[in-house]
Parts: structure tokens; sequence; C-alpha cells
């Protein structure tokens, strides 16, 4: 059994806290390690060790704060498998997977080793005669992380090199889920030569949560998880003054238009629907069949879904794991009934699937519901496992409508050779996030990540010039370095003269 420690001023302590939460090994369906479970106390301690740190570290000097992160980066190529192992042993997905992950977080740090470029200022010389205005970015002081558990690497790294590089301090509050790759993550950034203090990490729950919400020294909140938590933290936060963004969940739809490759297409949603079982805020679940096609679909998938592995993610040949808890596998297979009894064709039951010597797994092989309605939990409700429903509509309007009466708008695709019609699908979606012809439409970093609706409350996405913007604050300078013999008296508002 291993023990996860809170990550505060530059190590993981060893004081008992005032309770345990259970970490499982998802394959194996065993628990694995204990985590400790963060109170007031303890946010409080992390919030002044941060506050203290964050005094000296804004100080430094843009080229030093870049020399760290790209430190940073170094490290993580190093210890790419390190962290792909804790978060297959804690998460499930398979290591390929979470490479890939380790690999989209270094993605940011890599778009943040840039900070001497991204936070340049503005400069307008004689705005008035003598006089030049400008703007300047400056950090906010003590901001707060609170990720979920489908990325354990990847969601933290969408903030930390950001909020660190523009000269923040951070307090992390990971899902409690699959603790273990935050510690490390911050092991390294210490290694790197992050000062200790600049990033701490507070393991928990709710009452972590709440503590960081409301702590006055606490200037930003930035939270990626399930759409009521997204909404409290964003009311919560914002009554407590502080500048927040909230990302939630998602029902991301991708339409095969009849004149689509339909391989293409059946390879995207295979991919995008059951790549790490379902638990990813941009996988595919729904799939949505134009015209005369849906057949022809339908037997492209089942067709790819016979060659999938359902294993433990650390096998060779896996090409999905366990679900992250019982919990979740009760969950999601609940949905899957709940389609078949409000009369979708369960087109391939993944449920009680057997992964020899994996017997105790929370293993769910993948499912299709086809004729699925709109009305129909199975298509209303995000379920986060290896479900995908597919849902027949007679022309592109039709598809359009379907997407935009849904509550979420996260990401969405269209699988077509007509180029009109995908632009008229890219204009009128109301979703943030638009592939063409692609599975997954992850912007890279130097786009910023964000959803609409209730997939994202506040102004501001991830990374890319939103996570800039989120984690600084602007100053206009106006300055007059002049001959004062002009100097005089003048009562009117000042302007451009
Ligand atoms: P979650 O909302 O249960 O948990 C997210 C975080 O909030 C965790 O750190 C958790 O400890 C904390 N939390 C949970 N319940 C809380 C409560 N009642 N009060 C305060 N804090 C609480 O989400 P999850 O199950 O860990 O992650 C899956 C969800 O995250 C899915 O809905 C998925 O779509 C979403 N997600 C969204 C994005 C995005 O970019 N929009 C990215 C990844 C995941």
């Amino acid at each position: 059994m291993k023990t996860i420690q809170h990550y505060i001023g530059g190590s993981a302590g060893d004081d008992e806290p005032a309770s345990w939460g259970e970490v499982h090994d998802p394959a194996l369906g065993e628990v694995t390690g204990r985590v400790a479970l963060g109170d007031s106390a303890v946010v409080d301690r992390a919030v002044k060790v941060a506050l203290d740190a964050q005094a000296a570290w804004q100080e430094e000097s843009l080229g030093t704060r870049q020399q760290v992160i790209l430190e940073l980066i170094r490290l993580l190529e190093t210890h790419r498998d390190d962290l792909a192992q804790l978060i297959t042993g804690e998460h499930g997905k398979t290591l390929a997977d979470a490479r890939a992950e380790v690999n989209a977080g270094l993605e940011v740090a890599k778009f943040a080793a840039g900070i001497p470029h991204l936070l340049k200022g503005d400069f307008s010389e004689n705005v008035s005669r003598g006089v030049d205005t400008y703007s300047i970015r400056q950090p906010l002081g003590v901001v707060a992380g609170i990720t979920p558990f489908n990325f354990p690497v990847m969601v933290p790294m969408w903030m930390i090199p950001i909020a660190v590089a523009t000269g923040n301090a951070f307090v992390l509050k990971p899902s409690e889920k699959d603790p273990s790759a935050s510690n490390l993550l911050a092991e390294l950034a210490v290694r790197a030569g992050l000062p200790a203090g600049v990033l701490n990490v507070v393991h928990g729950g709710a009452p972590a949560v709440e503590a960081l919400l409301t702590h006055p020294d606490v200037s930003a909140v930035s939270f990626v998880g399930s759409t009521p938590v997204a909404r409290r933290v964003y009311e919560t936060a914002a009554q407590h003054g502080k500048r927040v963004q909230a990302l939630g969940g998602a029902k991301n739809h991708l339409v095969v238009l009849p004149d689509a490759d339909l391989d293409a297409a059946a390879d995207a949603l295979v991919s995008a629907a059951y790549g790490s079982a379902g638990e990813r805020c941009m996988a595919v679940s729904v799939a949505v069949a134009v015209g005369e096609i849906g057949d022809a679909l339908r037997d492209r998938l089942v067709e790819r879904i016979g060659r999938l592995t359902t294993a433990d993610g650390r096998a060779d040949g896996a090409d999905l794991g366990p679900l992250v808890t019982a919990d979740h596998l009760r969950r999601v297979s609940g949905y899957v009934q709940a389609g078949a009894d409000s009369g979708a064709d369960l087109v391939v039951d993944g449920r009680g699937v057997r992964v020899p010597g994996r017997e105790n797994g929370f293993f769910l092989a993948p499912t299709l519901l086809d004729h699925v309605r709109p009305d129909m939990s199975v298509y209303t409700d995000e379920i986060f496992g290896p479900v995908l429903v597919m849902v027949r509509v007679a022309t592109l309007e039709e598809a359009i409508e379907l997407i935009n009466g849904g509550e979420y708008g996260n990401g969405v695709s269209v699988f077509t050779r007509d180029g009109v019609a995908a632009r008229r699908f890219q204009h009128a979606v109301q979703v943030g996030m638009i592939g063409v012809n692609v599975p997954i439409p992850v912007p890279i970093p130097y786009f910023p990540f964000g959803g609409w609706k209730r997939s994202l409350f506040g102004d501001a996405g991830q990374y890319g010039e939103d996570g800039i913007r989120f984690f600084t604050r602007r100053k206009v300078v106006t300055t007059r370095w002049a001959d004062s013999s002009g100097s005089r008296v003048d009562m009117r508002f000042p302007a451009a003269r």
C-alpha cells in the first residue's frame, strides 16, 4: 500500500491527516494506496507557503522563469514513462494513451517556454505630445487549480506552466481518484529549479475545494471537471471575489454526411468513442448518420469494434482499459440498460466482458446503441464510458438543430467531402471546438481550449492567449518624460491632442 501525502513547500510531509481516501488500481479492482484528504487547515498552510514564495518568484527575470520551464520539459521527457505508469495504475488507461497524455501536457509547457515573448505588452509613443502609453501584464499572486480524474497529468499541465511562468504561485487540488502523478509533477518542477512553495499539491475532495474557493489569499481558480461541480465552483469563487474559469462536461457529436469517406469516419468514431474507455471530455459519444448511410456506417463500426481488445492498460495490445471505479462501472452499465429499455437497438453490448487474470477489474467493453432518440437518457446525459450512440437524421440542417438543442457545447466534428456543407456546419453549430474530417478537435496550445454553453463557465478557455490573460492582470501606464516648460493648469478631461 502506498501513501500519497500533500506536497507543500517543496516536499511531501508525513503528518497524519484528519482522514485518508482509498486509491484503486482499476484493472485489478483492488485498493493499492491511500491518499491524505485535506481540510481547511491544510489548504491554509499551502496558501500561506505559496504566498511567501510568490513574492520572490514574481521578481525573477523572464529568462530565469523560462529556464525553469525548459528544464521542466527536459525532466518530463525523461520521466514520461514513470508518469505514464502512475496514470495507468490509478486511472486505468493504456500505457500508450498515458504517454500521449504526458506529451499533450508537454506541449503546453513548450508554449509557456515562450514566456518572454508572450508577456510583451503594447507601447504607443506620443499619445499626446511627449506622452507615451504602454501596457504590462503582472501575476495575480496565489492561484488554484482543481482538476478531474480523467487526465491526471495533462489537465494540471494545462494550467501549471502558464501560471508559474507568468509569475504566480500555484496550489493544485487534483482528483482524489488518481493523485500520485501530481506529486511527481511537483517534484520534477522543484528539481527543474522552481523555488519550493511556488507549486504545491493539496489532496482531497469537496472540503479542500471549498477551502480554496473561499480562501482570501487565493486570487483565481481554474477548474476542470463535471458540469454540476463546475457551476458550483464558478458561483462560489465569484461570490468570494475571485477570477474563475470552470470547464465542465460534454456530449460530443460526430456528424457523418452521405458523401463522407465512411471508412475514415468509422475509424474516427471508434478511436474517439472508445479511446481511454470514453473517459475524455472530448470523447465522441454520439454518431449522427445523415441520410441513407446509417446501416453502412453501423456495419463498419461493428466490424472495427470486433477487433478491439479490452484489457489491463499495461498489457500488450490493449486498446482500452477499465473504467476508473466500480461505482462508475455500475453507473455506465445502468445507462446501457436504460437505453435498451427505452427502445434503442443494443447492437454491441460490452457488459460482462471477462478479462483473464483481471476478474475483479472495472471493465466494460465497447458498446454501441443504434436508433437512439434525443429524449433517451443515453442521448441527453454525459455517460463518460465506452458507449457510442447512433442517431439517424435526414439532413445536415437536422443534424445542426440536434446539436444546438443540447446543453453542452464542447467539441463536435463533421465528416464530409463537401466544403460548402462543412462551412455551413462550422458557422451554425453552437460549439467551442470544431473538427472537419478529424475525430477529436483538441486545439494545439497556441490556440485556446474551451467549449460553449454548460461546457465552460466564464469567458476564458485553457492555455493559449486565454491562459496568459487568465493568469495575469493588465496595467496601462501613461508617462510624460518631456521638457516641462510648456506646463500649465488645464481643467479639461485629458484627451489626445
Ligand atoms: P468531478 O467534477 O467529479 O471532479 C472534478 C474535481 O472536483 C475533482 O478534483 C474533485 O475532487 C472535485 N469535486 C468533486 N465533487 C465536488 C464537489 N461536490 N464539490 C467540490 N469539488 C468537488 O469530475 P471528474 O469525475 O473527476 O472528471 C470527469 C468530468 O470532467 C467529466 O464531466 C468530463 O467531461 C469533465 N472534463 C471536462 C474537461 C473540459 O475541458 N471541459 C476536461 C476533462 C474533464
